[in-house]
């Protein structure tokens, strides 16, 4: 049996990748420094995984900033706008494909960014245009393969296929499909494999990770074609083929029948497409098998038993010299070490397996399933006591939440009456003027309100001196909303670090580890918090603050918190009961919080749930259920209180065009949503679907430190009024103001509220 994996974590055990690139941007070390840094950390892992014991080791997974911009350049696929960056300068040309750069000579925007399938990985989306050309440019892929050599280590390559790599990418002009280009993306991929050939390189990994969307015949039709003709020309060469993220679902046919050596199965996303295999007419059993056990994407123990009966199956029907045992997907999405996390609770880091556990249970997966008898027969039981503490630990369970959650009632997800009823009662308890003007939540983070934070959390001030300053900062900032003549005020969220780490620290149910840092884009990191067990909430969450800013002023202020799907979407979630049952847990408590804030005297409350797209499974037929669960876990949060209480929610970077009705079926009050960069374009979605509650489309673009004009933002109201019924308008930003300076963002809400008023005067 051979042990792989598809990919090694590459930010460096303490994030060295990301510090060392930050300072080259700001430069601050050269590029030297860089590269040696880059270098060291390819190395550590490499040697890890040799110490470790793995057959095939990968090479070409370490990336400065993504992977998927690593092929941009490897196939020679620069967009024009590029042009007049010195190709010699590689890593200038690297860097300004991945963020833009502006100089004296130059001034050009970075590529997009959009989520890696179902991650919260995001990628650069390669770029075409009709007559795109392909060349074998950045020799990455030859050169990490000769770096690992000189160690003494014959790797993996591991390489984007390019069906999937066409469709990742989009058409920069109309007129073509980006699929067309495949004929001339080959060569290049004939020119990479002919390098590698020469090279003795034995193994060469490819990743279609579209076999696990939905796919038109055209595109299994190109993958037939693609593998056919590589294995023509390579005879010899071996191809491990990888899908993940999803079952092989209606490409099954497709991908049993290529001509590869092995085929890799996500059995941790997909565990019953063993038995679809292994009984299908295509079964081949000269094709091996990789079968994906450990979880790339989850930070829990493997459980030994489970995985070696699925390996015990594919045994029955293929010798174990044709079976593979590696993670379900690269273990980018997974920290580096669970020994470096010192302030976990003994007893829930017994449950735990970051990367380099991980590797070690590939491991110990194929030693317990070829060896009888034999010396790592601790290491099962080991792993299967780990395994029932979880089941039976008090930490986990709270019969109190599970009996809640199994005594929901329908009506629990269902306001006490319909949403016009609910707004002839808003309009007569809030008295709010048209097109009533509010913000997101967080004004801007300054440097001292961190150091506050981080002083506080570090016992450098005390609780007295910690609270005082909040408090005066939230005073200020609601002089400041009353000052310039906003109608529903916030209190600014200055007490929280991150909107879903806040709540999870106050939450039962959560860890919180030191360095399970993952990489989200370029050298942005996050930390999930760790979902372990039954959500509930010892006390209230948020009102202290909240009641605090509403006691300063007789203007309503917004109780502000983070909705149940975004929590989950966010942390590490527990993979013993299904996620929407988890998501029904947080719901409850967040439903509690809702009607506390309600008690304390807030008539305005908004669940934000930026996370609902991104929640989507990959594959359409999954949709429903999901959408179906998410809807219902936000009502259940939001649907506590009486009719008066104005429930909002807010969303940001979102498509809402095919989930629209789903958004509606939430019923919040109002819904705020991100559409000033698409000139309210985003808001179609909500205009022909004749979105039935009230909607504040974002007019204050505030990504950017531009400061809007009074002109520009009545032009984007104007642009809503002419869709919308006046009656049904809010005018506030696209998102929170944490990131911003205050100079820019008092100029800019001042301009906001001018223009409402000015709208209002006309109307
Ligand atoms: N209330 C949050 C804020 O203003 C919302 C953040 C978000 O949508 N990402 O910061
Ligand atoms: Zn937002």
């Amino acid at each position: 049996m051979k042990t792989t994996i598809l990919g090694h974590p590459r930010i460096g055990r303490k994030r060295e990748l990301k510090k060392a690139c930050e300072a080259f941007w700001a430069h601050n070390i050269n590029e030297n420094t860089l590269q040696e840094t880059a270098s060291s950390i390819k190395k550590q892992n490499w040697l890890q995984q040799k110490s470790l014991g793995v057959n095939y080791i990968p090479s070409n997974d370490f990336s400065f900033y993504d992977q998927i911009l690593d092929a941009c350049l490897t196939f020679g696929c620069i967009p024009k706008r590029y042009e007049n960056i010195n190709k010699d300068n590689f890593l200038e040309l690297y860097f300004a494909m991945a963020r833009g750069l502006q100089n004296k000579h130059i001034d050009v925007t970075a590529m997009e960014m959009t989520k890696w399938f179902d991650t919260n990985y995001h990628y650069i989306v390669p770029e075409f245009e009709e007559n795109q050309q392909f060349e074998f440019f950045s020799k990455k892929i030859i050169d990490e393969y000769q770096e690992a050599l000189k160690l003494g280590i014959k790797t993996k390559p591991v390489l984007i296929g390019p069906v999937s790599f066409l469709l990742l990418g989009k058409e920069k002009e109309s007129g073509f499909h980006r699929l067309e280009l495949l004929e001339r993306l080959l060569p290049v991929y004939f020119d990479i494999l002919t390098e590698l050939t020469a090279l003795d390189v034995e193994y060469i990994q490819i990743d279609e990770p579209c076999l696990a969307l939905n796919l038109s015949n055209q595109a299994r039709e190109a993958i037939s074609s693609t593998y056919i003709a590589i294995a023509e020309r390579f005879p010899k060469l071996k191809i491990f083929l990888a899908n993940y993220f999803d079952c092989y679902g209606e490409n099954l046919e497709t991908a049993l029948q290529l001509p590869v050596d092995t085929l890799h199965l996500d059995l941790v996303r997909c565990p019953l497409q063993l038995d679809d295999i292994l009984a299908s007419k295509h079964f081949n059993p000269h094709v091996n098998l990789s079968l994906g056990l450990i979880d790339g994407r989850n930070i829990w123990k493997n459980d030994f038993e489970a995985s070696l009966k699925l390996i015990e199956k594919a045994s029955k029907k293929l010798p174990s010299e044709n079976l593979w045992i590696s993670t379900s997907s690269s273990l980018l999405h997974t920290p580096y070490d669970l020994d470096l996390e010192t302030n976990i609770d003994s007893e829930i880091k017994q449950w735990l397996a970051f990367s380099k556990q991980k590797i070690e249970e590939v491991i110990a997966l194929k030693h317990l399933s070829s060896e009888e008898n034999n010396s790592y027969l601790y290491l099962f039981e080991e792993n299967k006591l780990a395994n029932l503490n979880r089941k039976k630990s008090k930490l986990i369970n709270n019969e109190t939440v599970k009996s809640r959650i199994e005594n929901l009632k329908v009506s629990d997800a269902h306001r006490k009456n319909r949403f016009p009823i609910r707004q002839a009662k808003q309009k007569e308890a809030l008295k709010l003027p048209l097109f009533t003007t509010t913000t997101i939540g967080s004004f801007p983070q300054t440097k001292e309100v961190r150091s506050w934070r981080l002083k506080h959390k570090r016992g450098l001030i005390s609780d007295e001196v910690y609270n005082k300053l909040i408090a005066k900062e939230i005073e200020s900032s609601i002089r400041f909303q009353e000052n310039i003549g906003l109608d529903v005020l916030v209190h600014g969220e200055f007490e929280r670090n991150d909107m879903v780490e806040y709540f999870g620290e106050k939450l039962n149910g959560f860890v919180f580890s030191n360095f399970g840092w993952v990489q989200s884009y370029g050298s942005r990191c996050v930390k999930p918090p760790i979902l372990f067990g039954d959500v509930s909430r010892p006390e209230a969450m948020t009102v202290k603050w909240s009641k605090y800013a509403q006691s300063l002023t007789d203007i309503p202020v917004k109780g502000m918190l983070t909705g149940p799907v975004t929590i989950l979407q966010w942390s590490f979630v527990r993979n013993d009961q299904p996620r929407s049952t988890t998501c029904n847990q947080i719901a409850l408590a967040i439903r509690d919080e809702v009607i506390d804030l309600e008690n304390n005297g807030l008539k305005i409350i908004q669940i934000d749930e930026p996370a609902i797209r991104e929640g989507l499974p990959i594959r359409r037929e999954d949709w429903k259920a999901y959408l179906d669960w998410a809807v219902k876990a936000f009502r259940i949060s939001a649907s506590g209180v009486k009719d008066e209480t104005q429930i909002h929610t807010h969303m940001c970077y979102s498509e809402f065009n095919d989930i629209i009705s789903n958004i509606a079926d939430m019923d919040a009050d109002v819904i705020t949503i991100e559409t000033s960069r698409s000139e309210m374009e985003l808001l179609d979605a909500f205009v022909n679907f004749k979105y039935p509650n009230e909607i504040g489309p974002g007019v204050y673009d505030i990504h950017s430190p531009r400061v809007p004009s009074l002109e520009e933002i009545e032009h984007l109201i104007n642009k809503a009024k002419s869709v919308l019924p006046k009656e049904h308008i809010w005018v506030n930003p696209d998102c929170g103001l944490k990131t911003r300076d205050w100079p820019e963002t008092k100029t800019a809400l001042k301009n906001l509220v001018l223009a409402a008023k000015k709208l209002r005067e006309n109307a």
